[in-house]
């Protein structure tokens, strides 16, 4: 039997979402989209009042969310302001291949220094010639007698600036490449981590992306998380894990700008009536209602199939992040197309909406490596 609807305790813990999101992130949405400045107030505030680090354990300084609860944070974080949202959803990001992967002794110590300062971690796989081709990274971590010598260069690290300490896979074998790929925490006031660049970007700019170089960065042996050899596991574990969330932001975003389109167009006249009784109006808020609703279904679905182990979940995750982020693209763009002049100008988020949207079909994969990854299980 399909039960779709939520326990009291999951309403409870979205309500407290949906209030910060309304809050606090709606409000400024639009100045940290302007100043494309990390919210740090905003964060802070978010550590106050429990909302950080929703799927980690509690033992650990986390709240212990299953995946699915996570969907329903991230959902209300997307509808407050993706940019804010995805400044606190990349942290998990860079938590979770330790989640996953690290020792109980390294979990005490790493998630401790982050809850502690209040802060947060950043993620680095991506490097200048290996995007969508993890296997292609280059940047070495080669040991040292207790210590491995990291060098190289990632690009695109959300949160990287202003983070505590930052994952980052590297090779400890040339010869073997990808298949010695390894997980490790590095804090970023390591001597040797340079800052480059920060990205200028179309949307989310409230987060900060950031260009490291690498110059013999020394990492002791206590940083590699898990075996040699396991970062390409662990990664693609990852996405797996995080995927859904990155589905329910754009759920979030492509609701709020929905919402807004619909509110509007119900008072915009034209012709001496309400524009809504166009149907080529009515007819365009009607499938974006009902990609939302199909969006949800398949995040929802990925998500339970994640808390409950289920071999499907994989795929799953793929399609509802492709799915969800594509009908945010869709969505978005036809709320600034209803509300015409206004849906363009600043007065509305409608256009900030769309361009956040884009972004979520890019980044943890982009939405051709989720079809890759959906045809490769189906036609397996
Ligand atoms: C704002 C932002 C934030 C990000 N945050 C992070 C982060 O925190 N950590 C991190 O590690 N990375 C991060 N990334 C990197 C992101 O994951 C990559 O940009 C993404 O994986 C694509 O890599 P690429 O940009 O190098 O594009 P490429 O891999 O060069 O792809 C270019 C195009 O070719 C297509 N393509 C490539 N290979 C195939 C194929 N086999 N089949 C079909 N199409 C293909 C792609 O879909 C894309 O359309 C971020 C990126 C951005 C822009």
């Amino acid at each position: 039997m399909v039960d779709f609807s939520l326990t009291p305790e999951q309403i409870e813990l979205r309500e407290k979402y949906k209030d910060f999101a309304e809050r606090l992130m709606r409000p400024n949405a639009r100045k940290y989209d302007t100043l494309a400045e990390f919210p740090w107030d905003i964060v802070k505030q978010a550590y106050k009042e429990g909302l950080m680090n929703g799927p980690m354990a509690p033992e650990y300084g986390g709240q212990g969310h299953t995946i699915f609860e996570s969907a329903l944070a991230s959902e209300e974080f997307g509808a407050g302001c993706v940019g804010i949202g995805i400044c606190m959803d990349a942290n998990t990001l860079a938590l979770t291949p330790l989640y996953l992967g690290a020792s109980d002794e390294q979990k005490k110590k790493f998630f401790g220094r982050i809850v502690e300062e209040k802060g947060v971690a950043a993620y680095a796989l991506t490097e200048p010639n290996a995007g969508s081709d993890v296997a292609g990274i280059k940047s070495t971590a080669l040991l040292h007698g207790d210590k491995y010598i990291l060098n190289g260069h990632k690009r695109y690290i959300t949160n990287g600036a202003v983070s505590t300490f930052i994952t980052v896979f590297a090779i400890t074998d040339p010869e073997k490449g990808a298949r010695s790929l390894t997980a490790f925490v590095v804090p970023t006031d390591s001597p040797g981590v340079e800052i480059v660049s920060n990205l200028q970007k179309m949307g989310q700019r409230a987060s900060v992306q950031t260009e490291f170089k690498f110059h013999d960065v020394e990492v002791p042996v206590e940083n590699r998380i898990g075996q040699e050899g396991h970062g390409f596991l662990l990664a693609m574990k990852t996405f797996e894990r995080t995927r859904t969330g990155v589905a329910a932001l754009s759920i979030g975003n492509a609701r709020e700008a929905y919402e807004t389109a619909k509110d509007w167009a119900k008072n915009r006249i034209q012709f001496g009536k309400p524009i809504t009784v166009n149907q080529g109006v009515s007819f365009m808020l009607a499938d974006m209602a009902t990609e939302i609703e199909a969006a949800r279904l398949v995040t929802w679905h990925a998500a339970w199939a994640y808390d409950n182990k289920q071999k499907s979940a994989n795929q799953l995750s793929a399609m509802a992040k492709m799915y969800a982020s594509d009908v945010a693209m869709k969505v978005t763009t036809d709320a600034v197309q209803i509300m015409a002049g206004e849906g363009y100008s600043h007065d509305y988020l409608v256009e900030k909406m769309m361009r956040d949207a884009k972004l979520c079909q890019i980044y943890e994969g982009t939405n051709q490596i989720q079809r890759l990854v959906i045809s490769k299980n189906i036609l397996k």
